[in-house]
């Protein structure tokens, strides 16, 4: 399938989150070759970071795992990670990518993934995969069911003292490892690029409130494998006995620059707070929300199960949150059905729905088309969802707009299904041409 540094192969997926997962694995499972190609040091994106998902209830890395070790043990898989896409187009009638191999200073055929590295580093740095709460070393594989099992070298904190050099069972820290360029040609791509979300705006307290956080980072405090096994308050470490959930603190909101809903804030923040109801049975937990969006498979009740739980939801945008006595956070709001007007209350943690923004602009690396919120262009998007307006190019998941697990899954499928008929078609043409 390759030389050194190019592949040759029908499908490329860029991303490698539980999107273009699903269809990397639909269109090998149908025996075609395919490359990922994934920015981060491994796979499985947001999801794999994520503590349960809605609105099952399921463990969320306990389905995300097995998906990624079916794609990295798959015969017609092969994924590179921690690369940079450079540029996507179409060259002598094949897409061809041209991508950078980031270093991560340690050899990749070496490296057995023993840890011996990481456990020798004497350089702890702020671990960003667990929302930066708890810290990791300056060489570190990015968490336990990272896939490949490949240590990284953090080259803003490694002070090169040579002790994960020294220690390494198969000298695999190489310190002057280079960027390698890679050329991948394929017939067919899927974007699943995914997203990012907004930061936290000055009027929720910015940088100043180590008690108002995202929440993703709430999924970190919930997760089994979280940075305290517990859920508790990151300036003191006190378990939270009021927690405010605040939605649309990044989307529908131009001020904020996302006018769009972002979809999945309102059950994920349900979500968290069923499950934080669980960890600390006695806290009060209130959702301040604009409207409910339950509009999916068995949502609604999931969000009357909420309620019955005893969460409390205040309809109500709020304005403001400030510092508060002992670590508390004040919020301020308009209460819009209890008849207060404007209002105060006190919590001890605020968890912020942030708003989504797709996570990779193709301005300057591919032609394809995004639309007015910069998520990519679907020009069809009611009869063929998956397809961009570039040939051979398809889009899955929250690539193309917010949208939860459920119809990641559902468009991957889709674009999966997309991409293998115009790999059929190249090849029937291709026959037809050398007959
Ligand atoms: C706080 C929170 C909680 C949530 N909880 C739930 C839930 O309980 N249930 C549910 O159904 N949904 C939930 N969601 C939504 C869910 O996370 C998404 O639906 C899902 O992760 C989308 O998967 P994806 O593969 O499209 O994107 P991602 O998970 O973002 O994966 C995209 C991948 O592409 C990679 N990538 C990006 N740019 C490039 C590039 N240029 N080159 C190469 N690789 C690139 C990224 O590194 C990443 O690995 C939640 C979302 C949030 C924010």
């Amino acid at each position: 399938m390759e030389t050194q540094h190019a592949i040759t192969c029908d499908a490329l997926v860029v991303g490698g989150g539980i999107a273009g997962l699903e269809s990397a694995l639909d269109l090998a499972d149908q025996g075609f070759q395919v490359a990922i190609v994934e920015k981060d040091a491994t796979i499985g994106g947001k999801m794999i970071r994520l503590s349960k998902v809605f609105p099952t209830l399921d463990c969320s890395s306990c389905i995300t795992t097995p998906k990624m070790a079916s794609a990295a043990h798959h015969e017609n898989i092969r994924i590179l990670t921690y690369c940079d896409l450079q540029t996507l187009d179409r060259v002598d009638g094949r897409l061809q990518a041209e991508v950078v191999q980031r270093p991560r200073y340690v050899d990749p055929d070496a490296c057995i993934g023993c840890r011996q590295c990481e456990y020798n580093c004497p350089v702890w740095v702020p671990d960003a995969e667990q929302g930066g709460f708890t810290a990791r070393k300056a060489i570190a594989i990015p968490f336990s069911n990272a896939i490949p099992q490949l240590a990284v070298i953090d080259t803003d904190h490694c002070t090169l003292c040579g002790q994960c050099a020294s220690i390494c069972p198969t000298d695999a820290v190489d310190y002057f490892q280079k960027p390698e360029p890679l050329t991948i040609r394929a017939e067919t791509a899927v974007i699943a690029t995914g997203f990012g979300t907004t930061a936290i705006d000055p009027k929720y307290g910015s940088g100043t409130l180590p008690n108002v956080i995202g929440a993703l980072e709430m999924e970190r405090l919930l997760a089994p494998h979280g940075p305290y096994q517990r859920v508790l308050r990151p300036s003191d470490g006190k378990e939270p006995e009021s927690v405010a959930f605040i939605q649309c603190a990044g989307s529908r909101d131009k001020a904020l620059g996302v006018p769009y809903c972002s979809r999945v804030c309102c059950m994920y923040a349900i979500k968290q707070a069923m499950l934080l109801s669980g960890a600390l049975p006695l806290a009060d937990i209130t959702i301040y929300y604009m409207d409910i969006r339950a509009f999916g498979k068995g949502h609604e009740q999931f969000y009357q199960n909420a309620k019955a739980m005893g969460i409390e939801f205040v309809k109500a945008k709020v304005a403001h949150i400030g510092a508060g006595d002992d670590g508390a956070v004040t919020l301020r709001y308009e209460d819009q059905e209890g008849g207060e007007g404007v209002t105060h209350r006190d919590h001890d943690l605020a968890v912020l729905s942030l708003g989504i923004l797709p996570q990779w602009q193709p301005d300057g690396v591919c032609p394809v088309s995004v639309d007015d919120d910069l998520f990519i262009q679907c020009p069809s998007p009611k009869i063929a969802p998956a397809r961009t307006d570039m040939d051979g190019v398809f889009v899955a998941g929250v690539a193309a707009g917010p949208k939860d697990i459920v119809d990641s899954i559902a468009e991957a499928g889709a674009a999966a299904s997309e991409a293998a008929q115009y790999l059929g078609a190249r090849q029937a043409q291709r026959s037809g041409k050398a007959a």
